[in-house]
């Protein structure tokens, strides 16, 4: 089995702190934009923008988490939950907001498709982008994300593993060959 390092914490760092600057940058700022992370490691990101965002800009940015399990689309609809019901955490208006969403990791989009659901049925946000920490490449819906941590293009019997230290004690991005 192969095993390769392919982000360390200083690489981690690095990215994150450029892409809390492109979203400054594209944003002009950051008025009316809400972070929101996708369960799990996505609210980590989320919540680091958020902070490097308020070093550099000096202004509060609200982050929040969002749980999509019952709006993935591969998820039978017996074992759904109710759409009304909380699925970000904490509550926000997210009526004509900037949504930038966060995940660590984008494959077949899936997950965003299913995000952007969510998100929708709770009102009309004036816009939504989308960060990654990895951009694996194999999409199976037209969904491209606007910031990048990294590319990196893999083989379906490749896995990425993310390591955030919230979670897991240390940042690293490992590749994996199975
Ligand atoms: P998608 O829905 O785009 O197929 O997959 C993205 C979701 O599955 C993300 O929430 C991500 O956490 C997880 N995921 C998909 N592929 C990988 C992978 O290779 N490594 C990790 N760590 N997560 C993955
Ligand atoms: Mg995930």
């Amino acid at each position: 089995q192969d095993r390769r390092i392919l982000l360390d914490d200083t690489a981690i760092r690095r990215a994150l702190t450029r892409i809390a600057h492109e979203i400054l940058e594209r944003n002009k700022g950051v008025d009316d934009c809400v972070l929101i992370g996708i369960r799990t490691r996505g609210v980590y990101l989320a919540e680091r923008i958020a902070r490097r965002i308020r070093e550099i800009e000096g202004v509060p940015i609200p982050a929040a988490a969002i749980d999509v399990t019952s709006y993935r689309d591969d998820v039978s609809r017996q074992s759904r939950g109710n759409p009304a019901q909380g699925i970000v955490e904490p509550e926000l208006d997210i009526h004509n907001k900037k949504i930038i969403l966060f995940d660590d990791v984008l494959f077949t989009g899936r997950t965003v498709r299913a995000a952007m659901d969510a998100l929708m049925d709770k009102g009309r946000p004036q816009m939504i982008q989308l960060a990654v920490l990895v951009d694996r490449g194999h999409r199976e819906l037209p969904i491209r994300p606007d910031y990048v941590g990294k590319n990196i293009p893999t083989s379906k019997l490749e896995e990425i593993v993310v390591h955030l230290e919230e979670a897991d004690g240390q940042d690293e991005v490992i590749l994996y060959n199975k």
